[in-house]
Formats: structure tokens, C-alpha cells, sequence
């Protein structure tokens, strides 16, 4: 079982969880009876989660005071997975993942290749969408670690994806049978012949020199439908080589695409009128002015050695909310206010990360009239 892709509603002993802490601590748990999360918030037993449906908020009393600590147990998806996993490397966030898969058109007819995995951040997004999935680290150490982590989250036993340990830019993609480099549990992989039948149609590069694996693509690809490949590359000279091998390799529609991401806030503003301006430029005079009088009665007390010449400030009752200076805090949509929408947009760009270069390829041009005729005679029912 994918924990990563199979929907569940009650949290079971052995699921793999993610648990919220804050926007920015999340962490991957396996849920074992008996076990304890422990957090500077507090000890949070791993029984108080079991039979309680993913998503609940747990609390428990922190040590030695009144208040609560809290965490909320989530069902893992690849794009938590994306902001929880141990970085072995850079990674590909989702603002790039979900534009890359949607450009390149993974769905489960895909049969996908990527390479490198490094620290399988895209190979849990690919393996939840694609039909199948081959993923090629020539690194051993972040090969094995990658392994470990999709044979503990379901990917590997009865899942969609395989995990070839090569360099592709030297030894290309194609996987004989019983290659002991390869990490897969699939019975269509097992029955198949040697080479194993990739007939990939979507490709994601994530390498440093792509251009030196692109020429290896073609043993490996579908012969019979269009395939959609993307280079995710930081430096332009890289994207500069990687087009002029897509060229001489007769890879066509290519594009570069950067994709910047920022937030937008959508939230109420409070409309400010010009009543309110005049009104506390008035307030601030005539407080100015009290304070002036008052320091001059306290002088002449002192000269005219009267014996108390210090005057108490007056009691000012507490200022009404001013739109324009500082008063009692107004919750944003207050009805006693009127209010208007805005949406504010963040400076910076949160997610640089890569040019992405997108290619695709038709290897067969001939068209299949057999194969044509049976399409049209299955939608015209
Ligand atoms: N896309 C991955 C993710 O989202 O986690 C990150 C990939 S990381 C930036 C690039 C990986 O490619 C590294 O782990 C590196 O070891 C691997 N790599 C580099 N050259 C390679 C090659 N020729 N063959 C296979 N893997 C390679």
C-alpha cells in the first residue's frame, strides 16, 4: 500500500503520518503502538493518535503549567512530503513539480523516467500521478537512502516505481533483466523480456549535464506516442547546451519556462476617510495644547513658591480606534467599519529555483489506420 497516494480516514498502528507542529516543523513519524512524539511543546503518545482520523489535532498539558501544547496528524501527500523530507540535496518544490507535470502530461497512462532521484522530493509526486515510474541516482549512498524511503512508503512493494542505481549520462537508461543495480517489485516488470520494456513517455532530467544523457533517451523511449521531456537546469549555458543536443537529437517544440512564484494575500482594509484624518490632526493639537498649559500652571506655581506646583497628567479616557494613530484593536471585517478587499502580493519570489527547458518527440510519424479505426468506432460508441 502507497502510504502516500491510497486516501485513509482513520490513522492505524504502522501508517506513516506527518505531524504538524508549525507552517515550518513538520515531520515524518511512523505510528507505533506504544511509541511517544516528543516535541519542546510537549510528549505526545502515539495511542492518542491511533483510531483518531487523520487531520485531529492532539493536545496534551504541558509539564508543570495549565496551558496545552498541540500538534495536528496529517495523511502524508508528496507536497508535505516535499517540505518534511531530509534534504540530501537541492530539491524540486511544487510551484515547479505541479507546472513540470502538467506541461509534460503525467497521468496514469505515463510511464515515466527521472533522473536524478536525489532526494526523491518529485519521485513521490511522480509515483502518486504516473502509471509507472523509473528513477536512476548514480550516487550510492542517496541511492540507497531513496530506496529505504520508497520501500517504507509503499512505493516500491506492489507500487509503481523503480529504482535503478547508474550513471545515465555514461550508461544510458535501459535496464536488462536480473540487473542487480535495479530495485523494483512489479510482476509486469518481472514477466517482461530483457530488456525491460521502459517505453517511456514523459522524461524529467534533474542532472548536471543533461545534454550528455539526452542522446541515450531514444533505446528507451515509446516508439508510437508523442513523448514530452523537461530539463530543469539553474544556469542558462546549461539550458544552452541541453537545446542544441534536443536539436541534434530531432527533439521538437522546444521552450524555456521560469517559473516564479509569490504569494498572494487576499484580506479586508479598512477604508479611511478624510473626517477621520482632520478629526486626529484636532485630537493631537488639543492634547498638545493641555500639556502646553499645564507645564506653564506648574512653572508659575514654582516661581510663586506655592508648595505643590506638581499637577497630575488628566485622566484621558482610553483613545477610540483611529484608522490613522494608535487606539483599541479593531478585528479585521468589524461590522462597526467599513471594510474593503484587497489582495497584496509578495516582493520577493519564494521559489527560483531552475530554467525549464520542455521538448517533445514523435518517433513514429506513420499513422496506425488499424489502431485509428478502432479509437473512432470506440467514441462513436
Ligand atoms: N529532483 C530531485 C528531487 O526533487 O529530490 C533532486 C535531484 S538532485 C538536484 C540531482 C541528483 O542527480 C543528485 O542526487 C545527483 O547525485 C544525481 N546525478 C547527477 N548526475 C547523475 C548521473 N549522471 N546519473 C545519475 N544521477 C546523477
Amino acid at each position: 500500500m502507497s502510504h502516500f497516494s491510497d486516501y485513509k480516514d482513520l490513522i492505524q498502528a504502522d501508517d506513516w503520518a506527518l505531524i504538524w507542529i508549525s507552517r515550518d516543523n513538520i515531520k515524518p513519524v511512523k505510528i507505533t503502538a506504544g511509541a511517544t512524539f516528543n516535541t519542546r511543546y510537549g510528549s505526545f503518545p502515539h495511542d492518542d493518535m491511533i483510531g483518531k482520523p487523520f487531520g485531529s489535532q492532539i493536545a496534551v498539558r504541558t509539564r508543570g503549567s495549565n496551558k496545552f501544547g498541540f500538534i495536528h496528524v496529517l495523511q502524508p501527500t508528496p507536497e508535505l512530503w516535499t517540505l518534511s523530507l531530509p534534504h540530501r540535496t537541492q530539491i524540486v518544490y511544487t510551484p515547479d513539480s505541479s507546472y513540470i507535470m502538467q506541461r509534460i502530461q503525467c497521468s496514469p497512462q505515463s510511464r515515466v523516467i527521472e533522473a536524478g532521484t536525489g532526494s526523491g522530493s518529485f519521485s513521490h509526486a511522480f509515483a502518486r500521478s504516473a502509471g509507472y515510474v523509473f528513477s536512476y541516482e548514480f550516487h550510492e549512498i542517496r541511492y540507497e537512502q531513496a530506496r529505504k524511503e520508497f520501500e517504507d512508503h509503499g512505493l516500491l512493494q506492489d507500487g509503481n516505481l523503480a529504482i535503478t542505481h547508474r550513471d545515465v549520462c555514461q550508461d544510458g537508461f535501459a535496464i536488462q533483466k536480473g540487473d542487480k543495480t535495479t530495485f523494483f517489485d512489479d510482476e509486469r516488470l518481472n514477466e517482461s523480456p530483457s530488456p525491460v520494456q521502459i517505453n517511456a513517455n514523459a522524461i524529467f532530467l534533474d542532472l548536471p549535464a543533461p545534454w550528455s544523457a539526452i542522446p541515450h533517451l531514444d533505446e528507451v523511449i515509446s516508439q508510437d506516442s508523442k513523448v514530452s521531456l523537461c530539463c530543469f537546469s539553474p544556469c542558462i549555458e546549461q539550458v544552452d547546451k541541453t537545446i542544441e543536443a534536443l536539436e541534434k537529437q530531432g527533439w521538437t517544440e522546444i521552450e524555456m519556462v521560469e517559473i516564479q512564484g509569490k504569494q498572494y494575500e487576499s484580506r479586508r482594509q479598512m477604508v479611511r476617510h478624510l473626517d477621520d484624518a482632520l478629526q486626529r490632526l484636532r485630537d493631537v493639537k488639543e492634547r498638545k495644547q493641555m500639556g502646553v498649559e499645564r507645564r506653564k500652571r506648574m512653572f508659575n506655581k514654582l516661581i510663586s513658591d506655592q508648595e505643590e506646583p506638581y499637577e497630575q497628567r488628566p485622566e484621558t479616557p482610553k483613545t477610540q480606534f483611529n484608522p490613522f494613530g494608535k487606539g483599541s484593536r479593531v478585528k479585521e471585517g468589524d461590522t462597526g467599519f467599513q471594510w474593503k478587499e484587497v489582495s497584496k502580493v509578495e516582493s520577493e519570489i519564494k521559489s527560483h529555483t531552475s530554467y525549464l527547458t520542455f521538448a517533445s518527440k514523435i518517433v513514429n510519424k506513420t499513422r496506425d489506420e488499424t489502431l485509428v479505426a478502432k479509437l473512432a468506432d470506440e467514441i462513436r460508441g
